[in-house]
């Protein structure tokens, strides 16, 4: 989908060095939004990125390497993003991570550092890029959450946790803009082949002693009724859809894109 309903705004994007994040930044992009790439990897491939991203929809591409743990770095960021293009129009919570483990294993650590890159990360982006939003009186933050914001897996406390934090914390946004033209919406995917999920079927394979396509299957199968992963492209349409206006009154939702898996 190409089109340039967002000409002339920005977009930032966490943790879009990868995955659903890129996916997403690559959909704004080509509907002529300038984009604040952020997220971790090689200094050379993230360069490349940039430069693919500007060169391919004809946008400006900023990148920042603030750690979505550490609000200092965020504030930096925001910071330099609207020195850069005089605000953020489209703020995507997106950076994620995940560990897998019971709830009487799991590293302190890891719970921690889930809660600050998942869940906290978007209460610091949204109170420090909202003042611009709100003096051009208009705005979209879409908090990238999971279907494990709205059902639980065991293994997964931390992550649950967090996204369903984060639904909670969309929706609150959207009651105290909802007289305004900035909106917050979340959205929940299901599966999506990316680095963060071939860990975990990586870990399955091994486990089980299976190929790599068998752990795809099963992984899918005891979840996501369809079978299929869901894509990027398909998450980013979805974004593009409610930055739009006819998305106007989509405020405070929690939508999952997720092959079935909480119509169970
Ligand atoms: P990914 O691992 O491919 O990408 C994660 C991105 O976040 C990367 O750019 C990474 O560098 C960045 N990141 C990680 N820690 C960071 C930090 N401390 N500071 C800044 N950036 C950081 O993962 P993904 O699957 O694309 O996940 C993106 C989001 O989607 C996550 O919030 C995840 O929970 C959510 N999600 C993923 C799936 C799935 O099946 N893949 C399903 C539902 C929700």
């Amino acid at each position: 989908m190409q089109g340039i309903a967002l000409k002339g705004k920005t977009a930032l994007i966490t943790g879009s060095t990868s995955g659903i994040g890129l996916g997403i930044a690559q959909s704004l992009a080509a509907q002529g939004a300038n984009i604040v790439l952020n997220g971790f990897g090689d200094a050379k491939e993230i360069a490349l990125l940039q430069n693919a991203i500007a060169n391919d929809y004809g946008v400006a591409v900023l990148y920042h390497a603030a750690d979505m743990s550490k609000p200092a770095e965020i504030e930096a960021m925001i910071r330099a993003s609207a020195e850069k293009f005089g605000g953020i129009d489209v703020l995507v919570n997106n950076a994620g991570i995940q560990h897998v483990a019971n709830i009487e294993d799991f590293p302190v650590e890891k719970w921690d550092a889930i809660i600050a890159i998942n869940l906290s990360s978007a209460f610091h982006t949204v109170r420090l890029a909202l003042p611009y939003m709100k003096s051009k009186n208009w705005g979209r933050i879409i908090n990238i959450a999971s279907a494990h914001g709205l059902v639980a897996s065991a293994q997964k406390s931390a992550y649950v946790a967090a996204k369903h934090g984060l639904v909670g914390l969309t929706k609150t946004i959207a009651l105290e803009t909802a007289q305004s033209g900035v909106t917050c919406n979340a959205i929940c995917p299901g599966w999506v082949l990316t680095p963060l999920v071939q860990k975990q079927v990586d870990a399955r394979a091994e486990r089980e002693g299976i190929s790599n396509e068998a752990a795809k299957k099963g992984l899918l199968a005891e979840k996501q009724p369809s079978g299929e992963f869901v894509t990027p492209e398909e998450l980013g349409a979805l974004a593009v859809f409610m930055c739009s206006d006819a998305a106007n009154q989509v405020r405070g939702v929690a939508w999952n894109m997720d092959g079935g898996w909480v119509a169970q």
